[in-house]
């Protein structure tokens, strides 16, 4: 089955609060490569190039966790959704 294909089979109970955080835009204004624009399935992370910064679009995150690693700068400040909220799982 496809990534594309898998991803409507979960769902969302969206929190008002974030739980995804850029600490430091001046890190991301430097950082070459972005590779938090590339390796999120879910591409919560854009380059909005009016705003000069990393929007985050958290409410599809899938709590893969592959971010966290992928940023050079270690830059990204990750929770977990408060309980109850964020992505669930069918059949998995
Ligand atoms: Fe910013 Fe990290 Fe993304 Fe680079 S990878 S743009 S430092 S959040
Ligand atoms: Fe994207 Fe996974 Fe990071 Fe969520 S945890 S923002 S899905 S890379």
């Amino acid at each position: 089955m496809k990534l594309d294909d898998k991803l409507y089979l979960v769902r969302f109970n969206t929190d008002k609060l974030n739980h995804i955080k850029i600490a430091d835009n001046e890190i991301c204004l430097k950082c070459q490569d972005k590779p938090c624009t590339r390796v999120c399935p879910a591409h919560v992370y854009d380059w909005d190039e009016e705003e000069n910064r990393i929007s985050v679009g958290y409410e599809g995150c899938l709590e893969c966790g592959t971010c966290r690693v992928a940023c050079p700068k270690n830059n990204i400040l990750w929770q977990y959704p408060r309980g109850g909220f964020g992505v669930s799982w069918k059949n998995g």
